[in-house]
C-alpha cells in the first residue's frame, strides 16, 4: 500500500541504485540493516546518509510497515555510524525529511547525519 504523499516505492530511485551497486558511493558503514555513505553535496564538514536496505519510501512508510527488528536495527546503525565517525564527543545532528513540506528529494527513507562544526540553529529561517 502506498503511504500518503510519496506513492509507491520506485526501484529506479538513486538510493536503490546505490544499494544495488549500480551507482557508486563513498561507503562508511554497512550491516544487515543499513548502508551509510557520504552525501554527494555535503552541507557540513561531515554529512553522511544512512539508509535501510529494504524498500521504504519515507519515515512514514518505514515506521508504518517496518518490523520492530528492522526499525531497531536501522536506528542502532545510525548511532553506530555517528560513533564510528567520532561525532559523539563533539556532537552531531540527525535529520530525516518526509514529504513535500520537508523538501524530501529521494524517495527511499534516509537519515542525514551532520557534524564536524557547531551546527547553528536547528532550522533555516
Ligand atoms: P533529501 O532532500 O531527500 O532529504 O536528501 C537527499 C540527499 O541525497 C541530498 O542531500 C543529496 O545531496 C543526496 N544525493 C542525491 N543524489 C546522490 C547521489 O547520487 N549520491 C550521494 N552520495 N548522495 C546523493
Amino acid at each position: 500500500m502506498p503511504v500518503s504523499g510519496l506513492g509507491e516505492y520506485d526501484d529506479q530511485n538513486v538510493f536503490a541504485r546505490i544499494l544495488s551497486g549500480e551507482i557508486p558511493c563513498r561507503r562508511v558503514f554497512e550491516d544487515d540493516w543499513a548502508l551509510a555513505f557520504h552525501d554527494i553535496a555535503p552541507q557540513a564538514p561531515v554529512h553522511v546518509l544512512v539508509i535501510p536496505k529494504a524498500r521504504y519510501v519515507s519515515m512514514a512508510d518505514f515506521t508504518a510497515r517496518g518490523s520492530a527488528g528492522e526499525i531497531a536495527g536501522f536506528f542502532r546503525a545510525v548511532g553506530a555510524v555517528a560513533r564510528q565517525l567520532e561525532l559523539e564527543t563533539p556532537g552531531y545532528r540527525i535529520l530525516a525529511n518526509m514529504g513535500p513540506d520537508s523538501g524530501q528529494e529521494v524517495p527511499h527513507f534516509h537519515v542525514h547525519i551532520f557534524g564536524g562544526k557547531p551546527l547553528g540553529p536547528m532550522l533555516a529561517r
